[in-house]
């Protein structure tokens, strides 16, 4: 009996891959020129753009993934996790002081 009920326990979840939070990524076929700034953008249409971006990044599921390897990784260019880069330079320069606001 014992081996009947345990026949129907479904499988355990395959643990996820670390990678595997991009495939859950709100921005998944949205353009890259959302995320990145072509060069010499400057002023009201970089933030424009960073809006937008940030607006795609608010309700993506994997926001905090995002955020930590950008940071992590500092990546230098784009939006990751709803940060710009200069939210990035701010928080690592916050680092760099010891400051946790
Ligand atoms: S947080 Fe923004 S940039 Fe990061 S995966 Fe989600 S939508 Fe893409």
């Amino acid at each position: 009996m014992l081996l009947a009920e345990t026949s129907r326990t479904p499988a355990p979840a395959a643990a996820p891959r670390p990678e595997d939070w991009r495939e859950l990524a709100s921005c998944r076929g949205v353009a890259s020129s959302v995320f990145f700034s072509p060069d010499g953008e400057r002023g009201h249409a970089r933030a424009r753009r960073e809006a937008n971006a940030q607006q795609i990044c608010q309700d993506c599921p994997v926001l905090a993934q995002c955020r930590d390897h950008a940071l992590d990784e500092d990546e230098p260019y784009g939006i990751w996790g709803g940060m710009t880069e200069a939210d990035r330079r701010r928080h690592a320069r916050r680092l760099r002081s010891g400051s946790r606001r």
